[in-house]
Formats: C-alpha cells, sequence, structure tokens
C-alpha cells in the first residue's frame, strides 16, 4: 500500500492522504484549554495526533508543520479563577506546566507551534472586522456574531441540517442573535475580567475564533490535516469551517478532518462535568508514561477506549516483557513495514506486528529483532532506557487499587473498634505509598499525590 488513509469526518469515508504540497504538511490539532490539570482523554487526543505527526514525518521526510494551539482565554478559565480565588495568569501558568509535563512523560514531540490564543488576539480581531466587512457577522450591543445562514455548507461536518443541529444541541439564548444558532466572535468583558481593547469595546474573543485565526497564521487558509477529539466536531469544527471559509472564500478550510473517539469509564465519557477523570499526572504516576501511551494506542483512534485497571495492568506487562529485548536503535523502519499503521492509523495492528517482531526475535530472528526496536521507536515507545525503567519501578511501587481499597476497609473497620492507632497506621502506610485519603461525609475517597 505505502499510501497514507484516513477516515475524514467530512466525507464520513476512508481517503487516500494527497497534501497540497509534498513539501510543507500541515496538520492542526485543537489543544487544551488551560482551566484544570489534563486528564487521561484529553492524552488521547494528544497522542493519537503524536502518532499522526511522527508518521507524516517518515513519509514526507519531516516536511511537516504541526500546530497544536493553547487556549487561554476562555469561560471556563474566568470561572475556574473566580471558584479557585486564584488569578488567571497564574492558573494558566500552572495548567500550561502541567501540560508540558505530562506531554513529555507520554513522549510527545513537540508540535512545531505552539501558539496562545492571549498572543494573536490582534489576527482574531483583523480576522472579525473582515467578516462582518464582507456580510457574514454582525455586531449588536458589543457583541459581534457570525451569522450562520449566510454559509451554505454550514452543518456539512456534523452531517445535520440547521433545525437538527437546533434540537439536538444546547443552544444558547441570546435576544442579540439574529438565529439562535449564530454564533460568538466577540464578547464584552466585565472590568475584572481579561479583555483587550477593539472597535466593539473592550472584550475577548470566542473560542471558535481563535482556532481559525491562529491555523491561519501558521498553516495558511487551506489544511491538510485538522484534528481533535469527537466532541469538537460540532460546534467547534463546524464553527471554524465557517468563519475560515467565508472569510477566505475557499470551499475547504481543511481538507482531512480526523477525529479520536472517547476514552470512557465504565462506558461513559471521562470528562470533568461527570466527575470522573483520573488526570495524566495520576495515571503517568500510577502506570509510567509509556505504559499509559501503550494503552491509548491499545484501540483503533476511532473507537472509544475503556480506561481500566485491567487494561493498564496488561499494557504494564507488555512494556515489561518488551524490554528484556528492547534496544535503542538508530535504525528506520521500512515504509513496507508500516502498511498496517497507514492503514487508517491502525495501532492495534501495529501493535500485534510488534508482539509477531518480538516472538520472532526470541527464536533468534535478527530481522526481526531490528523491526521490533525500530516499529517500537516509531510509535514513540521506549523513551527510557532499559535501566531508567527498573529505577522507575523501584519508585513506583505499583501498588493496585485493590490493594489501596483493602487498605481503606482495614482502616475503617479498626476506626470502628475503635482502634485508631491502627487506622493512623493504615494511613501512614498509604501516604508513604504516595496515596492520599480523604474522610467525607462517612466516605473514604482516595488519590495519588
Ligand atoms: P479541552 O481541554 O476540554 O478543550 O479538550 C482538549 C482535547 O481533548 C479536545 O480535542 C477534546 O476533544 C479531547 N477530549 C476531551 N475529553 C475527551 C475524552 N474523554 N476522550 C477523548 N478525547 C477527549
Ligand atoms: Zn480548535
Amino acid at each position: 500500500m505505502s499510501n497514507l488513509q484516513l477516515t475524514n469526518s467530512l466525507t464520513r469515508k476512508k481517503e487516500i492522504f494527497k497534501p497540497n504540497n509534498l513539501k510543507k504538511i500541515s496538520l492542526y490539532a485543537c489543544g487544551p484549554t488551560v482551566y484544570d490539570k489534563p486528564h487521561v482523554g484529553n492524552a488521547r487526543t494528544l497522542v493519537v495526533f503524536d502518532v499522526l505527526f511522527r508518521v507524516l514525518k517518515v513519509l514526507y521526510n519531516s516536511n511537516v508543520t504541526y500546530v497544536r494551539n493553547i487556549t487561554d482565554v476562555d469561560d471556563k478559565i474566568i470561572e475556574a479563577s473566580q471558584k479557585n480565588n486564584k488569578d488567571i495568569d497564574e492558573i494558566t501558568k500552572d495548567v500550561i506546566k502541567i501540560f508540558h509535563e505530562n506531554c513529555k512523560s507520554l513522549n510527545c514531540l513537540k508540535p512545531t507551534v505552539e501558539p496562545k490564543a492571549t498572543e494573536h488576539i490582534n489576527e482574531m480581531i483583523e480576522m472579525t472586522l473582515s467578516l462582518i466587512k464582507k456580510g457574514f457577522a454582525y455586531e449588536n450591543k458589543n457583541h459581534v456574531y457570525f451569522a450562520v445562514n449566510t454559509f451554505k455548507d454550514y452543518g456539512k461536518l456534523s452531517n445535520k441540517n440547521l433545525d437538527e443541529l437546533k434540537s439536538g444541541n444546547r443552544i444558547e439564548i441570546s435576544d442579540l442573535k439574529k438565529n439562535p444558532m449564530d454564533f460568538v466572535l466577540w464578547k464584552p468583558s466585565k472590568e475584572k475580567d481579561p479583555g483587550w481593547k477593539s472597535p466593539w469595546g473592550r472584550g475577548r474573543p470566542g473560542w471558535h475564533l481563535e482556532c481559525s485565526a491562529m491555523s491561519e497564521k501558521y498553516l495558511g487558509k487551506n489544511l491538510d490535516i485538522h484534528g481533535g477529539g469527537l466532541d469538537l466536531i460540532f460546534p467547534h469544527h463546524e464553527n471554524e469551517i465557517a468563519q475560515s471559509c467565508c472569510n477566505n472564500n475557499t470551499k475547504n478550510f481543511a481538507n482531512y478532518w480526523v477525529h479520536n473517539g472517547f476514552v470512557t469509564i465504565n462506558k461513559e465519557k471521562m470528562s470533568k462535568s461527570l466527575g470522573n477523570i483520573i488526570s495524566i499526572t495520576d495515571a503517568v504516576k500510577k502506570y509510567s508514561g509509556q505504559v499509559v501511551r501503550l494503552a491509548l494506542l491499545s484501540a483503533h483512534y476511532s473507537q472509544p477506549l475503556d480506561w481500566n485497571d485491567k487494561l493498564l495492568s496488561s499494557q504494564r506487562a507488555t512494556i515489561e516483557k518488551w524490554y528484556q529485548l528492547y534496544e535503542k536503535s538508530s535504525e528506520e523502519i521500512s515504509l513496507k513495514e508500516i502498511d498496517i499503521l497507514l492503514d487508517d492509523l491502525n495501532t492495534p495492528g501495529f501493535i500485534a506486528k510488534i508482539h509477531e517482531f518480538f516472538t520472532n526475535a526470541n527464536k533468534g530472528d535478527e530481522k526481526s529483532k531490528k523491526l521490533f526496536n525500530s516499529a517500537c521507536k516509531l510509535i514513540g515507545l521506549f523513551d527510557l532506557t532499559k535501566k531508567e525503567w527498573e529505577e522507575l519501578k523501584k519508585v513506583n511501587k505499583n501498588i493496585s487499587d485493590d490493594f489501596i481499597e483493602k487498605k481503606i476497609k482495614e482502616r475503617s473497620i479498626a476506626k470502628q473498634k475503635g482502634d485508631y492507632k491502627l487506622a493512623d497506621r493504615i494511613r501512614d502506610e498509604l501516604v508513604s505509598n504516595g496515596v492520599i485519603i480523604e474522610d467525607k461525609k462517612g466516605k473514604t475517597t482516595w488519590k495519588f499525590k
């Protein structure tokens, strides 16, 4: 095969990837909104697009520009600042730091550019002015809205017409809008909230506008690939398309739209609003970055991935086994060997192939050993040397959820019996293993430090 194929959300078909310019492949993935610690669901997007970036680099001799933005102005950040009584700058700075540490532990390559929204406000104001001038947007009381009925392709990515979108989604109600589906490009800021001077008064940009303005600045008016998690198709990506296509008078904003499925817990999407998140930091602490990475690649990117201890333990066993054979290699894998991966980034198929190389290498086949090493390297595994891995294992005692819960039960029995000494001893034991427990309303919860 040796042609990359991707499932394009725009056509809902698997298509052969044909770049605009072989010398400059463009990839844009929506990055985090930095209001809270990133979770394992966010990590999936990071790792999936990191693998795509690595594959594109192999295919196109590194002529790839990968842009992943940081949304550092947003209502969620303002809310977090009020809730935690913490400065906005402090929140975004702290979360960006954690995010970068997380990317490093997951062994994600640095994107070519990582633009911050707050550093591109001028570009956003320019784009808004231009959309108003061309008749696609209107101002009302210091707000600027995009008029969705001016764009005939609105809904094409989500495969729905305006009425279906309206009934199926929570739409922000406002008397200021001409159509309830119109979305905000610019809105006024309260005095204490972040804001910038603009022709419509002091205010801030809408989230969708941020990505349209930043992607154009670094990648031009027609991108090869634009990606993100499945939840971004509507409204975020639909609105990015509307803004960019109308402003640039183009038919396509991105030629290929790639969306990853959700990480779930007990079949429910991992999300802050459901309160079922596991932070990347905690997952990495418990299992190590490469075990988390392998787990995230164990299912096809388009499918849901259920996060549980069984999955993680089995990935850990694989990494442990593979470390016995792995040797750092400078050898690149040949295109023939990555056929499976080129077929819509089939990582589970590719991992099965690595298992096969492993088995044959253990039977003494030197070629399989080389392939094993270079295949692992291609998908970003084994950033730690064997020695570093052994050291990490010593630090990380790998205590299981079962063990922790057993200890919590023992502690609560001890407390019921009035044996507070024993209860404290159990608590200390957990703390020394990096586990913090908290008693609230008769219930004990735990988390890693
Ligand atoms: P956010 O910081 O919420 O804007 O999300 C950053 C990225 O993570 C986006 O591409 C989301 O689509 C993605 N994402 C959020 N939750 C999940 C999840 N549970 N599974 C997979 N991807 C997710
Ligand atoms: Zn975006």
